[in-house]
């Protein structure tokens, strides 16, 4: 096993996005010596798009991907359409924060235009996102913006992602671009996949078409108390993460490690610099 290397460090800005708006974010990994970054764009919009370039050009973080495309699937034509048009706003967004790539939560059974889940047929969700990944990549090879899909955890099925496995994932990356080169990948998060028997496979087979685009990590805890909101600081929970960061770089991946860690009762009430010093201790120690 390679030492844990505090330069592959990444901090997905959910994990302290309820103490600090996004230039905070910034001067903090700055702070901190985190060398990469991965916003969500709600918190991009409201910098503003080319200000939050600015700030991580100036910065020098690597963008390791941006937060999210994806929702595909829509009860209607129009709402399709719509959720089509956001992803390539989202594309160029990414495009304009020179991101590796688009993170893609593909969504889950059709909703109409209230947000409301209005249908059970969960084959047909997977084929709206088939398709509409299918129609994204045009305009994102175009770009040359990589997409990568987020298996979930199967909690989500219905109402974020029904893409909930590896198996899954480079299924349709088979489909649609068969080799990562081609600009569609995968973005493995250990909260999502740590407790799948396939998951070493899952990860060679990604690994040999090239499409290993992120790696995301927190950890599961015992119990977890909220489906979304719960999710631990590495080492506070069951996952093996040194066994999946093998399994990662024996596939060929060579990124950075992301922290992602959405917690209301814990992480996201404590002091934000105490929260990144404690992710990249963990980092350090427990990956
Ligand atoms: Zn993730």
């Amino acid at each position: 096993m390679s030492a844990p290397d505090s330069d592959l460090l990444s901090l997905n800005t959910a994990t302290v996005r309820a103490q600090w708006k996004l230039p905070e974010i910034i001067a903090g990994c700055v702070r901190h010596n985190i060398r990469g970054i991965a916003p969500w764009r709600d918190q991009v919009a409201a910098t503003g798009l080319n200000e939050t370039a600015q700030r991580l050009g100036d910065a020098g973080l690597t963008v390791t991907g941006l937060c999210r495309g994806g929702m595909f699937p829509a009860i209607d034509r129009e709402g399709r359409r719509s959720a089509l048009d956001d992803n390539r706003r989202a594309v160029d967004e990414a495009l304009a924060l020179r991101a590796r790539c688009l993170v893609l939560v593909v969504g889950g059974l059709p909703k109409d235009r209230s947000g409301s889940v209005v249908s059970k047929d969960l084959r047909g969700a997977r084929e709206m996102v088939r398709d509409g990944i299918g129609e994204l990549l045009q305009h994102a090879q175009s770009a040359g913006m990589p997409l990568a899909i987020e298996p979930l955890h199967p909690m989500y099925a219905a109402d974020r992602a029904c893409v909930n496995t590896l198996a899954q994932a480079n299924a349709l990356c088979d489909e649609l671009a068969p080799n990562g080169k081609d600009g569609l990948g995968i973005a493995v998060d250990v909260y999502h996949v740590w407790w799948d028997p396939d998951l070493e496979a899952g990860i060679e087979r990604a690994g040999a078409a090239e499409r290993l685009f992120a790696y995301h990590i927190c950890d599961w805890l015992v119990p977890t108390t909220d489906l979304l909101n719960d999710r631990g600081m590495m080492g506070d929970g069951v996952i093996d993460l040194p066994m999946i960061r093998r399994w990662m770089e024996a596939a060929g991946y060579r990124g950075m490690h992301e922290v992602e860690i959405f917690s209301a009762a814990n992480w996201w009430k404590r002091d934000p610099d105490s929260v990144l010093a404690t992710c990249k201790t963990r980092h350090e120690v427990c990956t």
